[in-house]
This record gives C-alpha cells, structure tokens and sequence, in this order.
C-alpha cells in the first residue's frame, strides 16, 4: 500500500526527461528542475512528501563518471534516514552502468532507489515522462503489512516495468520501452495495479547497516571479439598501464578464437595478474566455457566465467571489488558470487 506518511527524496541528475530543445541546433540539452516541475504540475497531486535534490548543472547520462557516481551515493547517505525511498531521475543512456554500480555501493540497502527516466522530454505532449515518474515516485512509497518497503533494492523503472538494476541493459534508443532484464524475472509490471514478484525482489537484513562504498578503480576495460580483431587491439587492450581487470566480451556461451596469438596475450596478461572475466555478447542466456572446444580453452588459461552477469555488472562489480581487495585471487573468488542480485548462481 502507497503509504501517505512516506517521505521520498527525487534526485535529479539530467536526461531528457528534463531536457529543452536548443532552438538554433536543434539539439535536446539538459535543462533545470523548475523546467520539470513547471511543465508537470500534477506531481504535486500525489498524496505523499516529495523533496527533492538537484544536480547543478544537470547532465546528459553520457557524461556520467565515478565522480558523479559517488555524489549520487553522498546525497543518498546524508539522507538515508531522513527519507523512506528515494528516485533517481537519469538520462537512459547509461542507467543501466549507475544502476549496477549503486547495486554496489550501497550495501545492505534497506530502502527502494528507484531510477527512471524518459524517452521524450516532459515538455512534449507525448511524453513517457510523466508515468515513469509517478510510478517511480509511487513504488518509492509502497510499503507492505509490516511497513517495510515493498522493493528495498537498486531498481530500473520504464514503461510498466520495474527491473532489478544490475540486470538491466538499454535495449532499444527509440521505443518508450528501453530497459529489459534479459536473464532476470521483473520485480513488478504495472497495470491497473501493480505486479511485484515478492519471490524475486530482495529481502534485506533489518538488522545490518547499509554501508555506502565511495569508491571504485577505474582500472577496468570491456575488451568486445569480433571475427577480424587483430593482434594489435587485442595487446592494446590487455596492455593499458594499471590494468587490472578485464571483462571479455566472447561468441555464444563463452567462446574465443582459438588463435595461438590470443591465446598466449590472454595467458600473459593472466600472468600478470589480470583478471579476466568472460560474459557472452548474447543477451540471453549464461556462459558454459566446457560446452566448445573454443570456450574449454579460455577456462583451461584461467578465464573466469561471468555466468549471465551483464557487460554493465560485471564492469561494476570489478571496480567495486578491486578498490576493495588486494588479492586476485580474492577478487576471483567474489567475482564468481552472488552479492547483490546480480548474477543467477
Ligand atoms: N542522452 C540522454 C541521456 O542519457 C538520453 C536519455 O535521457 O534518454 O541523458
């Protein structure tokens, strides 16, 4: 039940749900919160507290950085006992990368961080603004018999849909309906009513502190085969100064060429402590690396499996654990479990 005593804080840190048209180019740019508040008056007909908290200036999500990452934790810590939910309004660009990084950094969550976005700016008549936004702002509020919130997890909300964050990827760049959860089942659909599956969503532990991580090391890459990569890419790669982890991005259920000059710069970076984790290009499905010949050799030189793991949560997931151990074989260890949802083993 919507609980009219909620509290929830709206975080406003760009996207075209707050964008206005650049008249001379033609161009969507990030605009300020009166422009939304202004252009949506009926927000204010819901029938519990909203405040809510700006990024000055408001960004496009392509220009979204660990930086930024952390202020959306900060605001989110100096006001997490204040609030009973909070909404993230983002850019769809690149929500599903913050989702899965928050899905990290805030541990132990005990409240619903809901991000949304839109397609359309508010402004337009069109626009999916305004029922992303209510029903963000609603799941926000619901609570259950015991009153505690009925998704209490980082969670992607667009289009009817509401998904755990770190499973998300952004499907489609023109339907209203950007977001699935290809190896997730969705926390809720809403209709006339809303849907959750109390199965899926996460049950916190009440009793442990939510610990807001800050940090994250950036020494990551998302290395993507093609059928023509070339040596020099490859070793360009796997040879960043820093380097430390490395989400490969292979064929099918986890398959590499067999080429003898990948194999041995894989097994070199391995060598120097790399890590390596192998998601599938597919959307569907998990990484099996015994199924082929071609998969059976990345594991045989210590590639890890990423499972279903998103390219998106597995990046995440790597600069959370490597700011966080100094031992590979730890950060290999951790990879290779669930923390938060993130991944079906
Ligand atoms: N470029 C925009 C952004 O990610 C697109 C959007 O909001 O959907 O900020």
């Amino acid at each position: 039940m919507i609980d009219i005593n909620s509290n929830i804080l709206l975080i406003y840190t760009g996207g075209t749900i707050g964008m206005v048209e650049n008249k001379k180019t033609g161009a969507l740019e990030p605009f300020n919160f009166d422009h939304l508040y202004s252009n949506f008056p009926e927000i204010k007909r819901l029938n519990f507290n909203i405040e809510s908290y700006l990024f000055d200036p408001p960004i496009d999500s392509s220009d979204m950085t660990l930086d930024t990452w952390r202020q959306i934790v900060e605001v989110i810590e100096i006001n997490y006992y204040k609030y009973d939910g909070f909404v993230i309004l983002h850019g769809t660009d690149t929500m599903a990368y913050t989702a899965s990084a928050l899905s990290f950094m805030l541990e132990n969550l005990t409240k619903p961080v809901i991000l949304t976005g839109s397609q359309l700016p508010i402004g337009k008549l069109r626009t999916d603004g305004k029922e992303n936004l209510i029903t963000a702002l609603e799941i926000a509020a619901d609570k259950d018999q015991n009153n505690n919130p009925k998704v209490p997890e980082v969670a992607v909300y667009m289009q009817n849909l509401l998904m755990r964050g770190n499973r998300t990827t952004k499907l489609n760049a023109d339907n209203f309906s950007a977001f699935r959860s290809p190896n997730c089942p969705y926390l809720a659909e809403t209709g006339i009513e809303f849907r959750y599956d109390s199965h899926i969503i996460i049950k916190p532990d009440y009793s442990k502190e939510t610990v807001f991580n800050y940090y994250l090391d950036a020494n990551v890459v998302i290395l993507k085969l093609f059928p023509g990569i070339s040596f020099e890419a490859v070793k360009a790669h796997l040879n960043i100064p820093g380097l430390k982890g490395v989400v490969l991005e292979t064929f099918g259920s986890g398959n590499s060429p067999l080429f003898p000059w990948l194999t041995s710069l894989l097994q070199d970076a391995i060598s120097r402590g790399i890590v390596i984790v192998n998601v599938s290009q597919c959307l569907f499905g998990s990484v099996e690396m015994h199924r082929y010949q071609n998969g059976q050799k990345l594991e045989k030189l210590g590639v890890i499996s990423g499972h279903d793991l998103t390219t998106e949560a597995a990046l995440a997931k790597m600069m959370y654990l490597f700011d966080r151990k100094s031992d590979t074989a730890e950060v290999i260890r951790i990879m290779q479990l669930p923390l938060c949802g993130e991944v079906s083993i």
